[in-house]
């Protein structure tokens, strides 16, 4: 019969071995075998190699390569076009040859052949705008797309070039080798995007009065797509959501804009002296030396003075910048302009708005302010801001850049504005500004991995929140005590991870390819991080492994093993089984108290006990028996006394300790089996809080281990002196527990929904 078996079995391999559909299968049954939430993360990871470290350190053979861009940019404001000739030096510090480049053109997204409005299902509602209606089926699509009029080597000789719709391959005349330079040129123009019609994290607001623009630009010029060690050409479409990838390096732009506009950008500004009047360059450098309140550089009523004219004549803005990944700039001579110095640990920097008197008085009040405060905590949480300013430009959305961000937030019309307005706009400002630090610095591949800067961000977004509310009570309305942070906490990241699973990918997903963009790549990492801090790692351990990888990776591509492994490797804290279950799940947390069982101890035999006796063969007389509430000899028992008291105990422990280990001894009375279950998927520690009968409380936290034998319910015995009345897992809500109804022992009996409905509707 057992022959016959393996007989069997061995046909059933050969016959699953033999037909290549069967693979899916196989590996379902692989991952049968070794379902084990805390199984290290071989499967799922890299190999580390020279490049990058098993430590999740940029490794000995570690390279990266770099573009530099020399540009010169002339906006027309009457046609809101946007011209270029750049010249693009790039340096090929890989060990490969290489015998193409490939040039990044987002405006393509915009172009009227662009698939992107092809990749997104659409449908007929019951009611639309006139407006809608028009652009959707009246207009013709706003053409927006790259005109590239030349691409030529320094000679001015054309260059083989090929475009693949957002993306450009430029053949070289010779292939690349390590430590090779090539230069090249490359003329463009396109239409500005109304990005308030038509969407987009770059183009211009158009203001009615007056017929003025303001101007937000954003990968506005081909920009060289990133070749490394873990993608070769990072030329993955851009579709218009998932951001971007991008390598560093140094920016000499000159920007030719009517006179009377206003312009900051990323970089210094190399000819202050010619493009500010006397009496601003007087007030820049009392800004920069007024580190409390900001300093105007163009006042409101200089601006609206502006808003009425249109100048005739151009001005160039010269910007140079070191060591950065893109280039944005903000024009208009809508703008008003404030300044304050921000003192940090190893130097000063400043802090910068750009506003229009739509944004006014919030902007003024606090843009700057939230600015300077964004970069004091976020070079705590990492490292020294490492550029001279950071600019908080005024937006219909928010989008980040070098240096430079913009953002929204806007009162009405008599300048007021509600709670939601005004921390709306503060928040963006320090998410944006914020993204300086992921991904700008610590520059991870944006197209590929959303959460690793919106997620990281977001969490350090929530630290630099509570401090500015910290700092600023000022900012905040009447009654709150704390900056009311929208995501971080474990409570707010419930309904979206015990949602319907259809809706759900887990955070390792591309952004472009997820449902709930938001829960999946901001909230959910940056809550995952939280927990880390506040309930797995505590915030010693978590902040040096932190700032360790923001400053491993500091002007570094990163990937997202890279930041895993140094956050273990910094900690010395095993968290393989919360990537696998918060990163690469869509499990959720559901942690409750089965049952609880009450005992007292006596000397006198049980039934059970009696039977636990024979089969050991031990005299019962010699044993302790626990005996169950409810049972008999449950109430005697309790009463008896003193356990030390108890004849076998007395004896065992007169015996066999000195009367100062005795008087040490501690005497339990009451004796509890605690039964936990877990609904979820996730593994995470159990934390408990005992009430006691005198209305004192203790907690006790089980670590996350203590679910690796037994993924279902585990059982904990407790001893006390003390009577325990109820038990309550998770007290502060800090595992985002998304079922609590099973979280106390005794259940508590809540009011549902629908009987506070009942009852509303009664008084
Ligand atoms: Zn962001």
């Amino acid at each position: 019969m057992k022959i016959f078996k393996h007989v069997l079995l061995g046909l059933l391999f050969v016959s699953a071995g033999a037909f290549a559909q069967d693979a899916e299968k196989k590996e379902k049954q692989q991952g049968h075998t070794n379902q084990n939430k805390f199984k290290q993360l071989y499967d799922e990871f890299a190999t580390p190699n020279m490049f990058r470290t098993g430590s999740g350190a940029p490794g000995p053979a570690y390279y990266q390569q770099q573009a530099d861009y020399k540009m010169d940019i002339e906006l027309d404001d009457d046609k809101a076009r946007l011209y270029g000739y750049e010249t693009i030096t790039y340096t090929n510090n890989s060990p490969d040859e290489l015998k193409y480049l490939w040039v990044q053109l987002d405006q393509n997204m915009r172009a009227r052949d662009s698939k992107t409005p092809l990749i997104n299902s659409s449908g007929i509602g019951p009611a639309t705008t006139p407006s809608r209606l028009a652009t959707t089926y009246l207009q013709e699509r706003f053409d927006g797309g790259f005109n590239i009029q030349e691409v030529s080597d320094t000679n001015g000789k054309p260059l083989p070039h090929m475009i693949n719709r957002t993306m450009m391959r430029v053949e070289l005349p010779k292939a690349m080798k390590t430590g090779d330079k090539f230069s090249f040129n490359i003329k463009w123009w396109y239409n500005i995007n109304d990005h308030v019609k038509d969407g987009g994290r770059s183009g211009y607001e158009y203001f009615e009065e007056n017929d003025n623009r303001i101007y937000v630009m954003a990968q506005f010029y081909p920009r060289m797509a990133v070749y490394n060690d873990v993608e070769g050409w990072q030329n993955s479409q851009f579709w218009g959501r998932d951001e971007f990838a991008l390598p560093f390096g140094n920016f000499d732009v000159n920007i030719t804009v009517p006179a009377d506009h206003i312009l900051d950008g990323t970089g210094y500004l190399t000819n202050r002296e010619e493009v500010f009047s006397k009496e601003m360059m007087k007030r820049y450098k009392k800004a920069q030396k007024s580190y409390d309140e900001p300093v105007l550089i163009v006042t409101q009523e200089e601006a609206e003075k502006a808003e009425k004219s249109k100048s005739k004549d151009k001005k160039t803005w010269k910007l140079s910048a070191q060591m950065v990944r893109d280039f944005g700039f903000a024009t208009s001579r809508k703008f008003i302009w404030d300044m304050m110095a921000v003192k940090l640990d190893t130097k000063d920097v400043m802090a910068v708005s750009l506003y229009s008197k739509e944004g006014n008085p919030l902007w003024g009040d606090w843009s700057t302010k939230v600015v300077a405060s964004t970069l004091k905590s976020y070079s705590r949480m990492t490292f020294d801001y490492p550029y001279h300013k950071a600019i908080s430009a005024h937006a219909p959305m928010g989008m980040e850049y070098p240096m430079i961000c913009y953002n929204f937030g806007r009162p009405n019309k008599d300048g007021t504005y509600s709670d939601r307005v005004k921390f709306g706009m503060m928040g963006v400002i320090i998410h944006e500004v914020g993204h300086n630090w992921f991904p700008m610095i610590v520059n991870s591949d944006e197209r590929q991995w959303t959460w690793m800067d919106e997620g990281l961000n977001t969490f350090v977004q929530y630290v630099a929140e509570q401090d500015f509310g910290e700092w600023y009570p000022a900012a905040l309305s009447p009654g709150q005590t704390k900056y009311p942070s929208r995501r971080g906490p474990a409570k707010n990241i419930v309904r979206y991870m015990g949602g319907n699973q259809d809706f759900i990918a887990p955070i390792m997903t591309k952004g472009l390819n997820t449902y709930q963009f938001g829960s999946n790549a901001y909230s959910k990492p940056a809550t995952g991080l939280n927990i880390l801090r506040e309930t797995i790692m505590g915030r010693e351990l978590f902040d040096y492994s932190f700032k360790e990888y923001a400053n491993r990776w500091k002007f570094k591509h990163p990937t997202p093993e890279d930041f895993f492994r140094t956050m273990e490797d910094a900690s010395a804290v095993d968290l393989d089984w919360f990537w696998r279950g918060w990163f690469y799940t869509t499990d959720y947390t559901d942690i409750g108290i089965k049952e609880v069982k009450k005992f007292a101890v006596t000397t006198n035999p049980t039934e059970e006990g009696k039977k636990l006796a024979e089969r050991y063969n031990i005299d019962p007389s010699n044993l302790v028996y626990f005996v169950e509430e409810g049972n008999d000899g449950y109430d005697e028992a309790l009463k008896a006394g003193e356990i030390s008291d108890l004849p076998t105990v007395k004896e065992f422990v007169m015996d066999n300790f000195t009367p100062e280990q005795r008087k040490e001894m501690k005497s339990p009375k009451y004796f509890y089996q605690v039964t936990y279950e877990k609904p979820g998927g996730l593994v995470m520690p159990i934390i408990v809080e005992y009430t006691y009968a005198d209305g004192t409380k203790k907690r006790e936290t089980f670590p996350a281990q203590i679910w690796r034998l037994n993924d279902k319910e585990v059982s904990r015995a407790v001893a006390s002196d003390k009577e325990i009345v109820s038990i309550q897992v998770d007290p502060d809500l800090e595992t985002a527990d998304v079922d609590t109804s099973n979280n106390a022992w005794p259940k508590e009996v809540k009011e549902s929904e629908f009987d506070q409905f009942k009852n509303k509707i009664k008084n």
